[in-house]
């Protein structure tokens, strides 16, 4: 996807997000790696659901601000998943409600937030681990997402809201969808005994489309 194209799949996805409610207000960031080697960014204090293509934050291959206006304060967050995950092509951070929730619970496993409850959340998402409070925009927050060493895509900043990587735009907004749908339905049948996958049908499902 050339550049001119990111920029525009990134508003029309980020918008899509913004008007479903899965971002309010200035809530939320999203990043691309682009062919050549930087990336795009929404800009700091910008709304998901009205940004200009022209204006997105770019940055070259060392993340230095190249042009547009200034990216997200969560910048060392997104290139912590870059630098950790080979293959990485997009980041998506969003506060939406039902993942945030999961990230406010103390019966949350900080080890596996999200239990398998059905297979696209295992086939898209994996393993979502919880990665201790930092404030906002916070460095520290890039060195918690290192100290997991690549181990997975998608996190859920602790009283803050989840972050998802893919190995392109639509597949983060994607996964990050189906991260906050899970989550939707872990907070609905919180009271009631479910029924989750068995590990042989979660570890068939990593092996055939993880
Ligand atoms: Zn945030």
């Amino acid at each position: 996807m050339d550049e001119a194209m990111l920029r525009d799949t990134m508003v029309r996805l980020a918008k899509s997000l913004f008007d479903r409610g899965f971002s309010v207000g200035s809530a939320g960031n999203i990043s691309a790696a682009l062919p050549d080697g930087g990336y795009l960014m929404t800009p700091t204090n910008s709304s998901l659901g009205f940004l200009d293509p022209a204006r997105l934050s770019r940055l070259d291959a060392e993340w230095r601000h190249v042009d547009g206006d200034a990216p997200s304060k969560e910048v060392f967050l997104h290139r912590a998943f870059y630098d950790t995950r080979p293959g990485t092509g997009a980041v998506v951070h969003l506060h939406s409600t039902h993942a945030t929730a999961l990230s406010c619970l103390e019966t949350t496993d900080p080890d596996d937030c999200i239990p398998p409850l059905t297979p696209y959340v295992v086939m898209r998402v994996g393993t979502v681990r919880m990665v201790p409070y930092v404030h906002p925009g916070d460095a520290a927050a890039g060195d918690l997402i290192r100290d997991l060493e690549g181990a997975c895509s998608a996190v859920l900043l602790q009283n803050h809201g989840p972050v998802v990587s893919a190995k392109d735009l639509l597949s983060a907004v994607y996964a990050a969808e189906e991260l906050e749908e899970t989550a939707k339905l872990l907070v609905l049948l919180k009271q009631s005994r479910k029924r989750m996958l068995p590990p042989e049908t979660v570890a068939e499902l990593k092996a055939r489309f993880g």
